[in-house]
């Protein structure tokens, strides 16, 4: 009974020592409960500053479900794609910032939205590469690439290689993912 106790204890620190180690070597000043992610933000008047490092936006669905309205859950959270020629930005072209519906980050400038004829609001680069991340998406029986939100995980849509100069890329967007702030 002793010795299984010290060994428990023995276990106990060592993962703690692990853990410690594994923080110090990423950044001393890392919370460990908390992710962590490089976002570049950007002002009301459309000024990019250099990406920080800042708290990842983690919540279970029921908080999600409460802050979104239910299409906007169904499409960020649960991967959902709004039906083309539906959504309120593919046909908007005014000047601005395009901000996630889940956390603000921005995500797309309007200087960089292009007429597809999809139906959706696209465009051929992320305001910031750190801002958004791919995953590869199998669903449907096609080989896809998502596009998430960085800080809170949001699906947004999928990009394609389709897309105009100079990038080549098309990011098809959900417009309920997204929410449009004029310049200011
Ligand atoms: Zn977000």
């Amino acid at each position: 009974m002793h010795s299984d106790y010290n060994r428990r204890q023995f276990l106990r620190h060592a993962s703690l020592g692990v853990c410690g180690l594994v923080f110090v070597g990423i950044d001393a000043a890392a919370k460990p409960t908390v992710r962590q992610v490089w976002i570049v933000q950007v002002s009301a008047s459309g000024q990019v500053s250099a990406p920080e490092r800042i708290d990842a936006i983690i919540q279970s669905n029921a908080q999600w479900h409460a802050q979104l309205s239910q299409d906007a859950f169904d499409i960020t959270r649960r991967e959902g794609t709004e039906a083309p020629y539906t959504g309120k930005y593919w046909d908007q072209h005014g000047q601005g910032i395009y901000r996630c519906i889940g956390c603000d980050t921005a995500l797309f400038n309007a200087n960089t939205k292009f007429d597809s004829h999809t139906g959706w609001p696209s465009f051929w680069a992320p305001i910031a590469s750190e801002n958004v991340h791919n995953t590869v998406d199998t669903r449907l029986g096609m080989r896809r690439t998502a596009v998430n939100c960085s800080r809170c995980d949001a699906h947004l849509g999928h990009v394609f290689n389709d897309g105009p100069k100079p990038t080549g890329l098309r990011y098809c967007i959900n417009s309920v993912a997204l929410n449009f702030i004029a310049l200011a």
